[in-house]
């Protein structure tokens, strides 16, 4: 980690209040305190493992027309990151930044979500991170459900190709898309539950934080969670 990271990661440790860090805990997970899982209703879409690469399923999506995006996006924001990634972090659609690069997660927010992943000792380039749409909505409103219909396989599909152990959703449509549930943010976050074989978490995303710091607290408690079942999966 250089000089740079080190200093972000202490920064959103500060940011949240956190005024002493100790080595990330290596113990058995029989010591570290892990919610029950809950289930979930069953999935739409399952998850399924189909053997295909990421970037069949980036051929596949093409110049996509499926839904009602397309005429005014400027990129398609695939997802980025390492293809065999233990975590994947799923967030809502591009924003303005996002939509000029074709990457997820690369402006404000993003820079948020960056410290947040550095926070539990994990470098972004090791998680894959993308999103419940791939085309960002006019004016970042919010996703509206025949695009989630529209573009939700795909993601499922990315997820499968990745196996990851977790996957942590950021804010409501993700968790709600993931976790195939329409109950608040706040009720869905903060506890696992299994979902066609994965760990699947959800926090509040980085852009309510900006607006709201004060739920720091809150995302530090589900990425210490998110630790711990790391460490309890990887044993
Ligand atoms: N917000 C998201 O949900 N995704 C991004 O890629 C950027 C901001």
């Amino acid at each position: 980690m250089s000089y740079q990271e080190i200093i972000q990661q202490l920064e959103f440790l500060r940011d949240i209040g956190i005024d002493a860090v100790g080595i990330p805990d290596a113990r058995p997970a029989e010591s570290i305190s892990i919610p029950v899982a809950v289930s979930s209703p069953p999935s739409e879409i399952p998850i399924q493992i189909t053997g295909e690469t990421l970037e069949a399923i980036r051929t596949d999506i093409g110049d996509c027309q499926r839904c009602k995006l397309a005429p005014s996006r400027t990129h398609i924001v695939y997802g980025s990151g390492n293809p065999n990634a233990e975590i994947v972090f799923v967030g809502e659609a591009p924003g303005f930044e996002e939509d000029q690069q074709g990457l997820p997660f690369v402006g404000a927010a993003g820079q948020l979500l960056t410290k947040i992943i550095e926070s539990i000792g994990v470098g972004r380039e090791d998680v894959y991170i993308c999103n419940i749409l791939k085309c960002r909505p006019p004016n970042n409103r919010n996703p509206e459900p025949d695009e989630v219909l529209a573009c939700s396989p795909f993601l499922k599909r990315q997820i499968s190709a990745i196996r990851p152990k977790i996957v942590c959703c950021l804010g409501k449509f993700a968790a709600q898309t993931m976790l195939h549930s329409g109950d608040s943010i706040t009720r869905l976050r903060g506890h696992f539950q299994d979902v066609d074989g994965m760990r699947v978490i959800a926090t509040f995303h980085p852009a309510y934080l900006l607006r709201s710091p004060e739920k720091k607290r809150e995302v530090w408690e589900d990425m210490k969670q998110i630790r711990a079942e790391l460490f309890r999966l990887r044993s």
